[in-house]
């Protein structure tokens, strides 16, 4: 057991640091208070690679795990700013290599890896389907070599920045299922062939996030873009969803981190009563107990990563790491509110921003209420509550 950062991981940190510090405060600052997208953060971090990070070498990507994934989105947030803009393509990349047929990826992945095309949108949720999936709507009927798509989507993030999306409709019904989580489909839908089959509208959030409800209107997908089979998409998403946590917990830590080390300095330097506020149990001792929360949820987001790369089942290790991971996160959002005070508000600090945006990894991709569900049943074996 080698708890020591490998050469390869501080050279790949180092690296992704440098890019970020091109990306100060203020970009992100005035991007957010103008709804705009990070165009230009996400081009350089597409053309230096570092979004291909998972695709296989064969196909032109950097050939690397969920580890190495983790540790660039961890240094994005650390640095200040936010990979919601681009982050999916991580995310989502679990399900099209490890469900994907050969054709499907040889035809989008090395166009992925080279920047000419963007999977950056997942649409599992639904206006009456939050947190329990199987309950989805959005319907998919085969037509000859088709099939044809109906319903609608709800926080379907950077679908406008997109060209493809990865989407969980039913393809039979929930009542003809043996079990619920049968009888949905993953499809991947190319939105440049979609037309008006496929509209959105933005979801103003209290992040900077590109969020949209997405309505879909008759339409046609390819069935060779059906991912790992009918009435598979469930366990095909799962699979996707244990790197999903792990990379989510890795933005948590960076968050955390980011807001621990402006709150040290601040508080170091603040001097109230003629001595720094830092020296005080009621400021110094949340900023030492979020300090060590990361660090315990630091490790255990490396364990889940390295089961994940290695193949062996990490469900309960991902969720343990997600929900610690973010509560880190989030008591060092309030240990640095309190450390800042009224500047804590000020928009100039960037504290209020990380603020919110810790308060979100709470919530999404699954709300922690469900990953203590998870763990509940069915790693302590408690009855279920659904
Ligand atoms: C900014 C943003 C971006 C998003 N991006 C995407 C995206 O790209 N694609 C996508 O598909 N989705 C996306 N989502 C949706 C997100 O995944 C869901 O919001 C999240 O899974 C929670 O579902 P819900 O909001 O429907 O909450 P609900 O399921 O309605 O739950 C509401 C509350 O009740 C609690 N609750 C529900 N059931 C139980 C239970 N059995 N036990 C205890 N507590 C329970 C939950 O914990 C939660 O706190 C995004 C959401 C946001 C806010």
């Amino acid at each position: 057991m080698d708890f020591q950062p490998s050469d390869d991981h501080q050279a790949i940190r180092l690296a992704v640091r440098d890019v970020c510090a091109r990306f100060p405060g203020q970009y992100w600052r005035e991007l957010e208070a103008d709804g705009e997208y990070p165009a230009e953060f996400v081009r350089v971090m597409t053309e230096l690679g570092w979004l291909a990070t998972l695709i296989p070498e064969e196909y032109g990507g950097g050939g690397r795990g969920v580890t190495e994934a983790g540790i660039i989105l961890e240094e994005i947030h650390q640095s200040g700013g936010h990979a919601g803009a681009c982050h999916a393509q991580m995310y989502t990349m679990g399900t099209l290599l490890r469900h994907g047929t050969e054709e499907q990826k040889k035809r989008y992945l090395p166009e992925i890896a080279a920047g000419r095309l963007r999977l950056q949108a997942f649409g599992v949720t639904e206006p009456d389907a939050g947190s329990d999936t199987t309950k989805i709507m959005t319907k998919a009927v085969r037509n000859g070599d088709h099939y044809v798509i109906n319903g609608q989507k709800v926080f379907t993030s950077r679908i406008a920045y997109s060209d493809l999306m990865l989407l969980l409709a039913r393809t039979s019904p929930a009542t003809e299922a043996a079990r619920k989580t049968d009888g949905l489909s993953v499809f991947l839908v190319d939105l440049r062939e979609a037309g008006p089959s496929v509209a959105w509208r933005r979801i103003p959030v209290m992040s900077a996030h590109h969020t949209y409800q997405v309505f879909i209107d008759n339409l046609r997908v390819p069935a060779e873009n059906l991912i790992g089979g009918e009435g598979r998409g469930f366990s095909c998403i799962l699979d996707g969803m244990n790197a999903e946590r792990v990379l989510v917990a890795s933005e948590a830590l960076g968050d955390g981190r980011f807001l621990v080390e402006r709150a040290v300095a601040y508080a170091s330097n603040r001097e109230v009563f003629g001595s720094p506020i830092g020296a005080n149990q009621g400021v110094q001792f949340p900023l030492a107990q979020a300090h060590a929360q990361l660090e315990a949820a630091s490790l255990m987001r490396f364990h889940a990563a390295d089961l994940f790369d290695r193949g062996l089942p990490c469900g309960a290790e991902a969720n343990t790491a997600k929900l610690l991971a973010s509560q880190a996160s989030w008591a060092a959002a309030n240990a640095a509110m309190t450390a800042f005070g009224g500047n804590g508000f000020a928009v100039e600090f960037d504290v209020e921003r990380k603020f919110r945006e810790a308060k979100l990894l709470e919530i999404v991709p699954v709300s922690n209420n469900l990953v203590l569900s998870y763990l509940g049943h069915r790693v302590l074996g408690l009855p279920r509550s659904y």
